[in-house]
């Protein structure tokens, strides 16, 4: 009955999945509040009041068939006006509406660009650690994701080894900044350094090669950090972007891709991957939250809780001698598991009710990820349970 190309993705089903399901058997043994579940990258901060006002002023000011009714396969109008204006508010660039195409979140915009772009055989490139998903959104379309392997001393990617790994096959290269799971920003360097990489690589095989920034931990940067704009360093630029993270929406399922004028064919592109957004399904991104949108487009989260978190947890796992970088955007820790099989240190962590995902669901193994988007005060209680970690394993 089932699909072959479904037969694997039902054996390997995500380990955050099964982490966040074991979190549920152990609070109920040992109660919620002693289990310490960081499995999950599910916002702890809630949406801004504007979001929920917006949602009750949309019900009562605008007229209920326009609201919940068809539209543009790309989505309205006005809303691709308004989030064109404040891209180019924000970073100085001259988008209009018909660069903006509206998605049913990240998942969904990055699924709309490689059904866009990906021939069958076709290779998307994509640095370790990455979100596995990109895997099976490559496969979705025949395509075959190929791994450039972590730099483990500051996870910025490996530009000599991306070189090698391109040839006449390859069509996209995707990057996720700030990143899950390291919580590293690419500088402006590192962009840089990929566009002549990528310019050289088009120009010496004849190709065409995309990159796609995927980009739903914009907005959460801490000390002042800045997330350069991709666009600006190559023509061939896609940014993937969603509210789950930025607007604490992940359930309502909105996002956009943004396709510059300058990239190649960029009038064909727009119009294969609205044709896309259709076929695969989605139609239309949530009409609801299109509309929030348009009136929340510069509206935040409250982005220094996350900071207290990343704080009190990156300095505490320190103290007890972990080994890890201090993330400067998204809500997630990457830390070296002190004993090399990462997978025993997570179900000896597992044996302390805390929860945490082996970094070889990211394709880096010797890590874990912690993911601090939780209460504040799940922190402070689990920090007792992560020396008793650390002297378990003579850490302190
Ligand atoms: N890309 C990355 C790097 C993510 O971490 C996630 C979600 O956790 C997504 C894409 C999917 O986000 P969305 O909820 O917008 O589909």
């Amino acid at each position: 009955m089932i699909s072959k190309k479904m037969i694997p993705l039902m054996q390997n089903n995500s380990a955050i999945r099964m982490m966040f399901e074991e979190g549920k058997k152990l609070a109920a043994i040992h109660g919620a509040e002693n289990v310490f579940d960081f499995s999950l990258g599910n916002p702890s901060v809630p949406a801004p009041a504007e979001v929920n006002q917006a949602i009750a002023d949309i019900i009562k000011e605008e007229d209920s068939l326009f609201i919940h009714g068809y539209m543009s396969n790309a989505g309205y109008e006005d809303v691709r006006e308004t989030i064109a204006d404040s891209l180019n508010r924000r970073f100085h660039t001259s988008f209009g509406e018909a660069n903006i195409l509206m998605t049913v979140g990240a998942a969904s915009g990055l699924n709309v660009i490689l059904k866009t772009v990906l021939d069958p055989g076709d290779q998307v490139i994509t640095f370790a650690p990455y979100f596995v998903e990109y895997g099976s959104y490559v496969r979705n379309y025949d395509g075959e994701l190929v791994v450039v392997p972590p730099n483990t001393a500051d996870f910025q990617p490996d530009l000599r080894k991306l070189e090698e790994k391109i040839n006449g096959r390859t069509k996209a290269v995707i990057i996720n900044t700030p990143n899950n799971p390291t919580g590293v920003i690419y500088s402006d360097e590192t962009l840089k350094n990929i566009a002549s990489v990528l310019e050289k690589k088009e120009k010496e095989l004849g190709i065409s090669i995309v990159l796609i920034s995927d980009e739903p931990y914009r907005e959460l940067a801490y000390d002042g950090a800045v997330v350069p704009w991709v666009t600006t360093y190559y023509h061939n630029t896609v940014v993937c972007y969603s509210y789950s993270k930025s607007l604490s929406l992940p359930g309502e399922r909105i996002g956009y891709l943004v396709i510059p004028d300058e990239m190649e064919d960029s009038k064909s592109v727009i119009q294969a991957a609205t044709i896309a957004n259709r076929v695969l399904g989605c139609v239309n991104a949530p009409s609801l939250m299109q509309r929030v949108i348009k009136r929340c487009v510069d509206a935040e989260v409250d982005v220094a809780a996350y900071d207290r978190n990343r704080n009190l947890l990156y300095n505490g796992l320190k103290e007890y001698g972990f080994e890890c970088i201090k993330p400067e955007g998204a809500f997630y820790l990457f830390v070296k598991s002190p004993v090399e099989d990462e997978k025993e240190f997570c179900e000896t962590a597992k044996q302390f009710n805390v929860l945490v995902v082996p970094g070889s669901s990211f394709a880096c193994p010797g890590y874990v990820r912690i993911a601090y988007c939780v209460a504040y005060e799940r922190i402070e209680r689990s920090m007792a349970a992560f020396k008793k970690i650390a002297e378990h394993y003579h850490l302190i």
